[in-house]
């Protein structure tokens, strides 16, 4: 079997230097073995979505060297490659999932789940079950005579243990029932929410390894739970330490400075870039070599643990 990666992002905010590596690092996993490297674009959340964030995406991508062998600019045999295009697609399998009565629908705001939680620890509430106690039909009815949507919650059995086996940050467990609960597939507003979108793509797409930011560890076991129910296979995991700015905090937009628009501007050359991207992923002697060369010889067993920091003032990584 051919294995195939591929990178994902959000277009919420510009390429940045933890997502400019993470895209390094999933083609390098893709191409290690001769694979395909898809590029995907997950614009489902449109209110998220920047006018323009997607074209300036790709550009600072081709900037650096990358060139996806699938992606939104392709006629290629999984298209389309954006999220916001792939509806039906999300929409069918929460038919099935409906079928096999793995879902049922939820009439509750946030608010009422957020009140009701029982375990109110991070930023995600533990849905206490409410409408999974109540006949679906009467949700159903209740929410068209006022006017409003359902969600759609996959039902977690109780004592529901995940264990996800990960090239970097080893063996994860998550007992799902008592730490996440019912999560929601589809989201009252009709739009897929990002864990059913996610997997029926990197399904759809015949992804065979999914390589992207730790922040993502957690979402796995419910990402492992879909892929049983639609009985598909589940893809081997890498996610990597993400890129911390030089005060110690995760990369975020308020970190506008680490971004390849910006260092773009600064007059950083793409090589140079390159160059400082890759030594974080354990490739320190890259110089010109095509990316599909260097792949040849990397692992993921070869990215040091421990988070890089990138110094904005000099722009680029810290020495650790
Ligand atoms: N779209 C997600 C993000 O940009 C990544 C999804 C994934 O790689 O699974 O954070």
């Amino acid at each position: 079997m051919i294995s195939r990666g591929r990178f994902a992002p959000t277009p919420s905010g510009a390429l940045h230097v933890g997502s400019a590596r993470t895209a390094l690092a999933s083609a390098l996993a893709a191409w290690r073995d001769g694979g395909r490297w898809v590029l995907r674009v997950e614009d489902l959340d449109v209110t998220r979505a920047v006018p323009g964030a997607v074209e300036a995406m790709l550009d600072d991508l081709r900037w650096l060297g990358l060139s996806w062998d699938e992606g939104p600019d392709a006629d290629t045999p999984h298209a389309p490659y954006r999220q916001g295009e792939r509806a039906d697609l999300y929409r069918e399998a929460l038919d099935v999932l409906r079928a096999a009565g793995r879902v049922y629908p939820c009439a509750c705001s946030r608010r009422e789940v957020e009140e009701a939680s029982r375990a109110p620890h991070g930023a995600e509430p533990v849905y206490p079950g409410t409408c999974a106690r109540r006949d679906p039909e009467a949700v159903l009815a209740e929410a068209r005579a006022k006017g409003r949507g359902v969600a759609w919650r996959f039902r977690v059995a109780p004592h529901t243990t995940v264990t996800v086996r990960d090239a970097i940050a080893g063996t994860f467990t998550q007992r799902v029932d008592d730490e996440v609960g019912d999560f929601v597939v589809f989201r009252a507003d009709g739009v897929a929410a990002y864990q059913l979108a996610v997997v029926v793509d990197d399904v759809a797409m015949e992804i065979t390894e999914v390589v992207r930011g730790d922040d993502l560890l957690a979402s796995t076991p419910r990402q492992v739970l879909l892929y049983e129910s639609f009985g598909a296979r589940v893809p081997a995991w890498v996610h990597l330490p993400l890129v911390m700015g030089d005060d110690g905090q995760r990369l975020a937009k308020r970190h506008g400075a680490m971004g390849i628009r910006t260092l773009r501007e600064r007059g950083v050359s793409p090589d140079t870039l390159r160059g400082e991207l890759l030594a974080t992923l354990g490739i320190s002697d890259a110089g010109d070599r095509p990316l599909r060369d260097l792949a040849t010889r990397w692992s993921p067993a070869a990215v040091p643990r421990l988070a890089p920091r990138w110094s904005v003032s000099a722009n680029r990584f810290e020495a650790r």
